[in-house]
């Protein structure tokens, strides 16, 4: 029988104060957002797609409001959206709720606010702890306004935060990035996410970088970013649990995992997006997805006259979709369960990517076992190359 996956919810908050030049995050600088269609537009999508048969009468999770600026939507927004999920689809009791936060707009009453309407998960985009390297960010705080909100999220009764950083800034060295690890770690964070920073395209930062190159690093010094920034949370007691995510034991970021686990979600919000597996039976067929118009304006006109704002839809069959969660469930690190997998899609992952994995794994870089096929040590530096493969 087809049992479906745990369902979360996603709530795009689409606003910021500026735009920093590397973002390519749905994210629009808006010093006035209209707070209050925006709100009314979100609980109407939500009404809508929890009355689908796909989510109907699932409970939620997880919650996770991301951004843009998550931070600087008043909490009454907040307590609405959470409130309308708990009447409309219901929560777990137990479920994680996660609001971002940019630490140049950490406020010590909202952060209480939020806590008291039910976040119970801060995820706080310090990036760095340099003021160099934050300027040339873009970043709207310093060094001093990032720990500040971390302290304010704890006395504001978070047990649970999480700490954006971002290594490979242009001139960073290694022993500034292991500076700013260090700093961070004593701050005794839950959970840290390290990714290094991409030049991603249609950025400002593409442009001015296809004009006048900056000097990222270069690979050797890339990869020993990367090797040394694991040796370092190992050592201070944290899990990688994912390529780029270390938590305290116990404490990974149930939201994301279930991205990696290719579990249902509802996406609210411009430019947000959702997934189901469309359930034929048993195994499940494949997977439905949408996402919807990513300019806030546009997105709240079309919720207004239609109660959603979907812009693209796509259907993927088993095959595609099993390919998908391949890619996706290679990024943690126990890897992908054969049996459930099969359940899932009805066939060995091993046996069905045989080709495309076959040559990762005769070099060593891919485990494969009884139970499950994972990324080995010495295959953790083309983690993108290895699940990439099978698509
Ligand atoms: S604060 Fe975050 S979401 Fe907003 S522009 Fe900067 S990187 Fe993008």
């Amino acid at each position: 029988m087809f049992v479906p996956s745990p369902l979360q919810l996603y709530v795009h908050v689409p606003f910021c104060l500026h735009k920093c030049h590397y973002c390519d995050f749905n994210s629009h600088e808006r010093s006035q957002p209209d707070w209050s269609a925006y709100r009314n537009a979100l609980i109407a999508e939500l009404k809508h797609w929890s009355n689908t048969p796909q989510f109907s009468g699932r409970n939620l999770h997880s919650i996770f409001f991301g951004g843009g600026t998550p931070s600087l939507a008043p909490p009454a927004l907040i307590g609405a959206i959470i409130d309308t999920a708990r009447d409309c689809c219901g929560i777990e009791n137990n479920a994680e709720i996660t609001l971002e936060a940019n630490p140049g707009t950490a406020d010590s009453g909202n952060f209480r606010a939020y806590r008291q309407a039910g976040i119970n998960r801060l995820s706080i985009g310090i990036q760095s702890l340099d003021a160099a390297e934050l300027q040339w960010l873009e970043r709207i705080h310093g060094p001093d306004e990032a720990v500040q909100a971390y302290h304010i999220g704890r006395d504001a009764g978070f047990s649970n935060i999480n700490l954006d950083l971002m290594y490979g800034i242009p001139g960073q060295s290694l022993h500034e990035w292991l500076t700013t690890l260090h700093s961070a770690i004593k701050l005794s964070p839950e959970h840290l996410s390290c990714y290094q920073l991409t030049v991603e395209p249609h950025t400002r930062l593409a442009a001015t970088h296809a004009q006048k190159p900056y000097p990222l690093p270069d690979d050797e010094t890339a990869l020993s970013m990367f090797f040394e920034t694991r040796k370092y949370l190992s050592n201070a007691g944290y899990d990688a649990y994912e390529i780029s995510n270390f938590s305290r034991p116990g404490l990974h970021c149930r939201h994301n995992d279930g991205y990696w686990l290719y579990h249902d979600y509802i996406g609210i919000g411009a430019g947000a997006s959702g997934k189901w597996d469309i359930p034929n039976g048993e195994p499940a067929m494949g997977m439905t997805r949408y996402s919807n118009l990513r300019s806030p304006e546009s997105y709240i006109r079309a919720v207004e006259q239609q109660g959603v704002a979907t812009n693209t839809k796509d259907i993927l069959n088993c095959q595609q979709a099993a390919a998908e969660a391949c890619w996706l469930g290679l990024r943690r690190k126990s890897g992908i369960n054969r049996t459930e997998f099969k359940q899932r899609f009805g066939f060995d992952i091993w046996q069905h990517f045989h080709t495309p994995l076959q040559p990762w794994h005769s070099r060593k870089k891919l485990t494969v076992t009884e139970t499950s096929v994972f990324i080995a040590t010495k295959g953790l530096a083309v983690t993108d190359a290895i699940a990439s493969s099978v698509l």
